[in-house]
């Protein structure tokens, strides 16, 4: 194996027993999640309903997962924004250097796209004089569509395995025509690299996969399921209750800033270090779409009126993590641009610095913690009945501490002395004083 694609060899998950678990019981919970929060499902408190958890009103799973029309709208989804993110002009950007010393140009054209994708939806509204007959079909085949984007993900992760095989078609960085690969997908076996990824930037021509499934179908579909949710309770109780919209209104915010500083994404985990694989496919396409709807779905059946007073607790819960969340992101990226030479930092052997300053004082993941305490104002507006709404922040708990956790081994060995030095300055990973 050349140096430029070293085989992987210490295996993420426990290796295959964790990734064939993580592979089948994420899409499990995606089902089970759907089930507990639909119109039939009456749930209070931990107490679960086997029978009605499994009761899928007489469809059999070939009529969920291989409906015809489902399949047809959801093809028409992926591929329709497909054409559009590579057809609509934006600023060409660059990614990070590559293992080969060359670096990715991306068409960033978020702000254009969303200002379509609006004005799509109006239009639509305006025609339909509201009654959006798509939406109708959204939230009464949530079900159909969960499965479909599951099986589509799958199918997706494999192709991106098979084309990381072929050789490119002009050469890299190196004069050769071999892919780079993800550092921890190339394990040699089958399974675990189609989980984790094994070419680190699948490209079609200039169409980016990963960059493209982490920002355009799944948060634009999750933003259309919590329409769909409100739509629905609309139609059922003839208003829409404040919770709803509190709800649609801090998710699509979210929505929206990700994918209008798409650039800012260059820079992340994901599209730095991680294959483009099943774990990524699955999160992006079905995990964030069909779960992180749930807050807006459940309230389409149980409606629920906060007053003035919670709504403020709530707004200022979201602002202040907000706040934290993009305030460091913001610092660190300003640093790493060398336009913030007066904050202390930590020269490193790879003649670049670690920040030790201003927010980054404070933990070494404060705009986790920050992004956490966002998270916690969507779960809010939906009382406390049930736990099940607060699924997302538990779920969003694990995966910010799995982060933390494979941010701290690669940068240790990438920085060494200068890391060891971070922590002892910089000595909490993500909640200050606390952990
Ligand atoms: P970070 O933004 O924390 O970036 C970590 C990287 O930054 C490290 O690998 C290192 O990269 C560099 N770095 C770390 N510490 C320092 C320092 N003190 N000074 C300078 N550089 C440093 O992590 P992520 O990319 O994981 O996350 C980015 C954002 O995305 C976060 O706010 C997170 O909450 C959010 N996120 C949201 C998700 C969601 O589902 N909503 C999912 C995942 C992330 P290098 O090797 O280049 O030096």
């Amino acid at each position: 194996m050349s140096l430029l694609n070293p085989r992987t060899k210490d295996l993420e998950f426990s290796g295959i027993p964790g990734v064939l678990a993580i592979s089948l019981g994420l899409p499990t919970l995606c089902v089970v999640l759907h089930q507990l929060c639909n119109d039939h499902y009456h749930q209070r408190g931990l107490t679960i309903d086997l029978d009605e958890l499994t009761n899928f009103h007489g469809l059999s799973f070939s009529e969920i997962a291989f409906n015809g029309q489902v399949w047809t709208y959801y093809l028409l989804w992926f591929f329709g924004l497909v054409l559009f993110d590579t057809i609509i002009p934006g600023t060409v950007k660059k990614g990070v250097t590559l293992r080969d010393g060359t670096s990715l140009s991306y068409n960033i054209n978020g702000i254009q796209l969303s200002c379509l994708f609006v004005l799509a939806l109006a239009t639509r509204w305006q025609l339909t004089h509201g009654s959006m007959p798509e939406l109708v079909f959204l939230y009464d085949n949530t079900l159909q569509f969960t499965v479909v984007a599951v099986i589509f993900s799958a199918l997706l992760a494999l192709f991106v395995q098979i084309t990381s095989y072929l050789p490119l078609s002009g050469s890299n960085g190196k004069g050769t025509k071999e892919r780079i690969l993800a550092v921890g997908g190339n394990s040699g076996n089958w399974l675990y690299d189609w989980f984790i990824g094994r070419e680190l930037n699948p490209r079609i021509g200039p169409w980016d996969i990963k960059l493209f499934c982490e920002l355009r179908p799944g948060m634009l579909l999750w933003l259309l399921l919590n329409l769909a949710s409100m739509h629905h309770q609309y139609l059922k109780y003839g208003q829409v209750y404040d919770s709803m919209l509190l709800v649609n209104l801090l998710q699509a915010f979210y929505i929206f800033d990700g994918v209008l500083n798409e650039e800012g994404c260059l820079t992340m985990m994901d599209i730095t270090t991680d294959g483009f694989g099943f774990m990524l496919s699955f999160g992006d396409l079905a995990l964030v779409p069909f779960t992180y709807s749930l807050q807006a779905r459940y309230l389409a059946r149980e409606p629920l009126t906060l007053g003035a007073h919670y709504i403020g607790f709530i707004l200022g819960v979201a602002f202040v993590g907000f706040y934290i969340f993009k305030a460091s992101n913001n610092q660190k990226n300003q640093f790493r641009q060398g336009k913030l030479p007066h904050l202390k930092s930590i020269q490193t052997e790879r003649s670049t610095k670690l920040l030790c300053d201003g927010w980054w004082s404070l933990s070494q993941h404060i705009n986790y913690f920050g992004d956490w305490l966002h998270a916690t104002s969507w779960c809010l507006p939906t009382g406390f009945i049930t736990p099940l709404t607060y699924y997302y922040i538990c779920y969003f708990a694990g995966l910010l501490l799995h982060r933390q956790h494979r941010d701290e081994l690669k940068c240790k060995e990438k920085y060494g002395k200068a890391w060891e030095e971070y922590e002892k300055k910089v000595p909490y990973k993500i909640i200050p004083y606390v952990y």
